[in-house]
């Protein structure tokens, strides 16, 4: 497995966050974020921004009635 670095490894959790990887990009994003020790929290940040994102547009998700 390809290792990244930190620029790296942010990039591509952009693009897993709007799931645009390959399995293989994923897992390489996954294995950085275990094993560095600045990007979890990052990640996690990027994560929440993220999923804040989907909740205030509407049309990215099924629609409760
Ligand atoms: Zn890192």
């Amino acid at each position: 497995m390809r290792e990244l670095d930190c620029a790296e490894a942010r990039e591509l959790a952009s693009d897993l966050m709007d799931g645009e990887l390959s399995a293989d990009e994923a897992a390489a994003v996954e294995h950085h974020v275990a094993t560095c020790p600045t990007c979890p929290a990052l990640y996690r940040a990027m994560v929440s921004v993220h999923s804040q994102l989907l909740v205030q547009r509407p049309s990215a998700g099924p629609v409760p009635r």
